[in-house]
């Protein structure tokens, strides 16, 4: 096992009453510092693990260590150095958010000024300071989310489990939340996040664990999954009188790239010629003088890169939204703005 880890799983597995195998023989670790992602569809088992972690739920065989600390064991000592921020947290309705926060620090067993004193840091620290004498229930979705941030880093915990932090949020109030946690980071905090969302996973995690069913099916980096599925597409339009002469350029554009060496295949789709190549952005001026020398009129050109999703694709044969499509009460909502466009 990794020394310098802060979260330590080995051969996991839980198992709840009814039989439901919601974890199944999972082994990683995180390390000190790490930002780091649970990336999985609905019912995946990322909640069920997180919850193992924080000494919430009892895991039915394998060993969770957090900071050197055995779950079951000691779960005490672990609870003093983790946060949680959940999906179905119970905030007061009926308190202000400083509140809700000087009650958290009283809990933790500071005295009434130390509360005082920390819930005025935390306020300012997710941007609330304006908002902390209103009551939580009149708080938007955004701000719900951040105040129970703020909660669960009163008492300045060295790891952060976050359970899907932006799901039913708007984007930009997502955006607010992603600048908080990345903040957080930068101050030394490990970051445990849970998430459905690939960009989310993509534009916060150092590194990620992609979990279906139980199942850890592929771990490393955002970049390195990304580059596993494989290099860029590049896709070209060509001019033509008609469809048919449009059709002949493509194909005489098709048979000239798939020559040149950093070309792996190339075929014709509805928006023109998809050409799948190993670096895009330095074999698209060589691809344009191709096809000008040999008289093709380029009209249009679009590169992409491989997306989480397509990593997905990979490992489950589905995509995330296609699990989304069942039961996910956000997944509506969500879909609209995600920006998961298949290549
Ligand atoms: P995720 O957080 O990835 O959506 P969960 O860990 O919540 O997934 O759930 C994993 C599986 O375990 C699902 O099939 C879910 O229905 C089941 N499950 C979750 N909580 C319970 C529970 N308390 N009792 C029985 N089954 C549960
Ligand atoms: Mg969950």
């Amino acid at each position: 096992m990794n020394n310098n880890a802060i979260i330590q799983v080995e051969n996991l597995v839980k198992v709840y009453p009814g039989g439901t195998k919601a974890v199944d023989n999972i082994t990683f670790s995180v390390a000190e510092g790490e930002f780091f992602g649970f990336l999985g569809p609905n019912g995946a088992g990322k909640s069920t693990t997180m919850k193992i972690l924080g000494t919430l739920l009892r895991q039915t065989s394998g060993r969770a260590i957090v900071d050197g600390y055995d779950v079951i064991r000691e779960p005490q000592k672990i609870r003093r150095i983790i946060g949680f921020a959940m999906q179905e947290v119970g905030l007061d309705d009926l308190a202000t958010g400083r509140n809700f926060l000087v009650m958290q620090g009283l809990l933790y067993g500071m005295s009434r000024k130390e509360a005082d004193r920390r819930a005025t840091e935390l306020l300012d620290l997710v941007s609330l300071s304006d908002v902390s004498h209103r009551k939580v229930g009149a708080y938007s979705g955004g701000m719900r989310r951040r105040i129970d941030l703020a909660g669960a880093l009163v008492h300045n915990p060295r790891v952060l489990f976050l359970d899907e932090p932006t799901t039913g949020l708007d984007p930009q109030s997502r955006l607010a939340i992603w600048d908080h946690l990345r903040n957080l980071n930068k101050q030394g905090i490990t970051m445990f996040l849970t998430t459905q969302m690939m960009d989310e996973a993509d534009q916060l995690c150092q590194r990620i664990a992609i979990i279906d069913r139980g199942q850890i099916v592929a771990e490393g980096t955002p970049g390195s999954l990304k580059a596993e599925v494989g290099g860029d597409m590049v896709v070209i339009s060509v001019a033509g009188e008609n469809d048919e002469e449009r059709r002949r350029q493509e194909e005489k554009a098709q048979a000239l790239v798939d020559e040149r060496s950093y070309v792996d295949g190339a075929h014709i789709i509805d928006r023109g010629l998809c050409v799948n190549v190993k670096n895009g952005g330095g074999t698209v001026p060589d691809l344009l003088k191709l096809l000008s020398d040999n008289d093709i009129v380029v009209t249009d050109l679009s590169l992409s890169s491989p997306t989480l999703d397509d990593v997905f694709l990979k490992y489950t044969g589905r995509t995330i939204r296609d699990d989304e499509a069942s039961g996910d009460e956000y997944g509506q909502a969500m879909r609209q703005w995600m920006g998961l466009s298949r290549r």
